[in-house]
């Protein structure tokens, strides 16, 4: 794996050992802080190491931003959509050596990684679009006055994502931001370090962007991150990540008054009920917990089975689960790969531990599977399910962010609505019924930002995507996540000086 790395690097002219991690502007930096290694998710060796940002890089990036945005303004509305639009082309040609990188640092299947690079480049295409469509108004005040409002961009955002899908998060809040006009620094996950870098520079290379408009600084939470949080140029911060850390970056931009969306966890509920297509559920319930070895926030992690049906359905769903294949993420036919690290891995053993002492029953999965590749001795659990699981237990509350599926049964319409709804969590969730009427009943009283009918997992660009509750507020992708990186400027213009300075007084 390691040789591996070091050719894809060494296309960008880095190196695995000493890794100049951050793009800050216009070009790749070393960091200045403590050594951070990784280890291979696959072989549990060591992978590469680089040096945690610090302090003085984020102020250089966040500098840099600011100088670049400015620049960025000063271009006509058209002219930045051009070069947004441009900007995605950086990424021909590199998308097997971008996904092969993000797919060795992270554990993920080639082939996912394949289709992240995918839907960054349509970010970028559907945000250009909007550069020059974003309008102010006016406001029909009274005659005396005109009033016209504009939409203006923060100018620099501080960005921060997880490990779990680092060039989709990167492209995901980046190409809006931009689209509004603003400047970046963004902050990937310090275990997953070096694809966002590259992909900045692809993207700032293609289109013309002014150097310095995309910075992404590499580092730990507590110091990179809190530095980047607490930093004076930073005006909004957008993060993804889990409802623990977003507390504390919504904590940290209160205490500035600067204001945040957060993207969070999640405990979705997948709903079966016994007139569902079951074929099509059986698939669709695998693709929900299983894809991205469950480390996805919309993970459908609760599965909720009509009662006349649970065990007809579990015993497809376990027959199809047990043929499902864990292998190396270059393994075209494998359909997962390993965990990404080593302490995700423990505590996911750990929760499945607590369930089976709690009463749940192994129906899958549980330990490591049994046929893998020698070099295979890294963070692997075949998916997991577990039956008999009830609302009490920490596997049915808790975000588990790993291969395990918690089964619980309901009645009626109204109790599957009130399990569903049962946690803090309000992210996803979706509904199978052949009876549409109930379905649709059903989706419009379930506490989600995302609802699938017959279906799981299908997002898009253009359509919103956020959460309720524990999962966070504020909304990406469409028209609502661009609204999210600009703000409004309202301008009154005196058309009857006289007469409304002598009635304003006192008005306000
Ligand atoms: P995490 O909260 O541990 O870390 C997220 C980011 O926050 C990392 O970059 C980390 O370095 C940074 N961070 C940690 N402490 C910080 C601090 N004090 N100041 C500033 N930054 C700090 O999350 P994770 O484990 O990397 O990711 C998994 C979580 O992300 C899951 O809960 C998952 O559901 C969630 N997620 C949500 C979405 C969504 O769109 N809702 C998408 C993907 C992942």
């Amino acid at each position: 794996a390691r040789e591996r790395l070091a050719e894809r690097l060494d296309a960008y002219g880095l190196t695995a050992d000493a890794l100049a991690a951050n793009w800050i502007d216009g070009r790749f930096v070393e960091g200045e802080g403590e050594l951070v290694t990784l280890m291979d998710p696959v072989t549990d060796a060591p992978l590469l190491s680089y040096r945690d940002a610090g302090a003085a890089r984020v102020e250089a990036a966040a500098s840099a931003a600011e100088r670049a945005q400015r620049e960025w303004m000063a271009l006509t509305a058209s002219e930045r959509g051009r070069r947004l639009y441009r900007a995605a082309t950086g990424l021909d040609g590199h998308e097997e050596r971008l996904a092969g990188l993000e797919s060795l640092i992270a554990g993920k299947p080639q082939r996912d990684c394949l289709g992240e690079v995918g839907k960054v480049r349509e970010m970028f295409e559907y945000y250009a679009g909007w550069c020059d469509k974003q309008h102010g108004e006016v406001i029909d005040v009274p005659s005396s006055h005109l009033n016209y409002v504009q939409r203006v961009p923060y100018g620099v955002v501080g960005q921060i994502t997880p490990w779990n899908a680092p060039l989709f998060t990167c492209g995901w809040q980046l190409a809006p931001a931009l689209a509004a006009g603003n400047g970046v620094v963004l902050k990937p996950s310090e275990l997953t370090p070096i694809t966002s870098a590259i992909l900045a520079r692809l993207l700032e290379r293609a289109g013309e962007l002014p150097p310095g408009l995309i910075n992404i600084v590499n580092g730990l939470g507590p110091s990179t991150g809190a530095a980047l949080t607490s930093h004076p140029a930073i005006a909004k911060l957008v993060f993804v990540g889990s409802p623990e850390t977003g507390r504390r970056i919504a904590e940290a931009g209160a205490s500035r008054l600067v204001p945040s969306v957060l993207e969070l966890g999640g405990k979705s509920a997948n709903i079966v009920f016994a007139d569902a297509a079951l074929d099509d559920a059986v698939a669709g319930a695998q693709a929900a917990i299983f894809a991205a070895a469950g480390q996805s926030c919309v993970a459908g992690s609760r599965l909720l089975l009509q009662e006349s049906v649970a065990e007809a359905f579990l015993a497809r769903l376990t027959q199809a689960v047990k043929a499902i294949r864990v292998g190396l993420p270059d393994d075209p036919a494998a359909r997962m790969g390993p965990l990404q690290n080593a302490a995700q891995y423990r505590r996911v053993q750990q929760l499945i531990e607590q369930a089976l002492a709690e009463g749940a029953t192994l129906l899958a999965g549980g330990e490591r599977p049994a046929e893998l590749p020698d070099e295979a001795q890294g963070y692997f659990l075949a998916p997991t399910i577990l039956g008999d699981v009830t609302p009490e237990m920490r596997v049915a509350s808790e975000e588990i962010f790993g291969p395990v599926l918690s089964v619980l049964t309901f009645r009626d319409e109204a109790e599957a609505v009130a399990l569903a709804n049962g946690t803090r969590f309000g992210l996803a969730g979706a509904v199978w019924s052949q009876d549409t009427g109930k379905a649709l009943r059903v989706a419009h009283q379930l506490r989600a930002g995302t609802v699938w009918v017959n279906g799981y997992k299908s997002i898009n660009v253009m359509s919103p995507f956020g959460g309720f509750g524990d999962s966070g507020y504020g909304r990406s992708s469409g028209p609502d996540g661009l609204r999210e990186y600009t703000t409004t400027r309202s301008v009154w213009v005196e058309t009857a000086p006289q007469a409304s300075v002598a009635a304003g007084y006192g008005s306000s």
